[in-house]
C-alpha cells in the first residue's frame, strides 16, 4: 500500500520522519508521497524524498497558497529531481474566500501553462488535482489545458456522485481520504462505489483528516491509509488485501512507482 497523498513538511511532522516512515512501514504502507503546496514547500518535500527510499515527492502550488510569490525555477528544480512523481497539488477551492479567484485562477493556468511547455521538454508527470466545491470551473480549465485527462488525478474527493461521473467522463482518476469513513459523507461513499477499479486511488491528506475509527486522532498520518483502504474495500465488497493489492498497482502504474514485486519476484 502506498499513501498518495500526505505533506510531510508540515510543523506536525517537524524532526518526526524517521519515526513517521518506521510507523508507515510497520502499518504495512510501503511508501507515501509527500505533496508540494508553494514552491519552497516542493523544496523541502524533495529533500525528504531525498533522505528516505519509501518516501517520493510532487512540485506545485496549492490554490490556498496562490496569493504567495512563486519560485518557477526551484519549481522546475524540483520536478527535475529523481524522487519527484508528479505536478501538484493545484486546482480551485470555493471553500474559502480568500485567496480571490482570480488568484487562484491565475495560479492554476500559470503552472498549467508552464506543465504543458516543461512537459514537451520532457518533464511529463502526472497531475495532482485539489478540487474544493469547483468542479463547474476547474473542468474547463483542465480541458483547455490539453493535457492528458488520464494522468490527472482529483485528490481527497468530497463532491458528489454527480460530481464524481463528470470527473471520470473527463477520464480522469479520482482519490480518497478518510473522509468516505465518516458518516456524514454518504455522497461521497456512494461515489467510491462507483468509480471503476482501473482508476481509484487512497490517501490521507495527513496531518489533516484521520479516518474513522480515530477521527479524533491528531496529526493522521501515513499509517492510517489502511483504514481509508480497508473501508473502500468494505464500500467495494472486496476482500481487503485484493483492495490493498489494487490500490497499489493503481498508484505504481499512475505514479510510474516501483511495483510491490520487486524484478526477482520478492518483496522489496
Ligand atoms: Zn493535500
Amino acid at each position: 500500500m502506498i499513501d498518495t497523498h500526505c505533506h510531510l513538511t508540515f510543523t506536525q511532522f517537524k524532526d518526526q520522519i524517521p519515526d513517521e516512515v518506521d510507523r508507515m512501514k510497520a502499518a504495512g504502507v510501503r511508501g507515501c508521497i509527500t505533496v508540494g503546496t508553494t514552491s519552497a514547500e516542493s523544496a523541502a518535500g524533495c529533500a525528504i524524498a531525498a533522505a528516505h527510499d519509501s518516501v517520493w515527492c510532487s512540485a506545485g502550488v496549492h490554490p490556498l497558497h496562490s496569493d504567495e510569490p512563486v519560485d518557477w525555477g526551484v519549481l522546475r528544480a524540483c520536478a527535475q529531481h529523481p524522487r519527484c512523481v508528479a505536478w501538484g497539488e493545484l486546482g480551485l477551492d470555493n471553500h474559502y474566500k480568500t485567496p480571490v479567484k482570480a488568484q487562484q485562477r491565475a495560479a492554476l493556468e500559470g503552472q498549467l501553462d508552464r506543465i504543458s511547455r516543461w512537459s514537451a521538454e520532457g518533464l511529463s508527470k502526472p497531475i495532482i488535482l485539489h478540487c474544493r466545491d469547483a468542479f463547474d470551473e476547474l473542468i474547463p480549465i483542465l480541458e483547455a489545458s490539453g493535457l492528458p485527462r488520464d494522468r490527472m488525478v482529483f485528490h481527497c474527493f468530497s463532491g458528489s456522485v454527480d460530481e464524481a461521473r463528470r470527473v471520470l467522463d473527463f477520464g480522469s482518476w479520482i482519490s480518497f481520504t478518510g473522509i468516505v469513513t465518516y458518516r456524514n459523507a454518504p455522497e461521497v461513499q456512494a461515489a467510491a462505489k462507483l468509480v471503476p477499479s482501473d482508476r481509484i486511488m487512497c490517501e490521507t491528506d495527513a496531518p489533516f483528516l484521520s479516518p474513522e475509527p480515530i477521527r479524533t486522532a491528531k496529526p493522521n498520518r501515513p499509517a492510517h491509509v489502511m483504514l481509508v483502504a480497508k473501508h473502500l474495500a468494505m464500500l467495494r465488497g472486496l476482500d481487503e488485501t485484493e483492495c490493498a493489492d489494487l490500490l497499489d498497482r493503481n498508484a505504481c502504474r499512475f505514479f510510474g512507482l516501483p511495483s510491490a514485486i520487486g524484478p526477482a519476484g520478492g518483496v522489496p
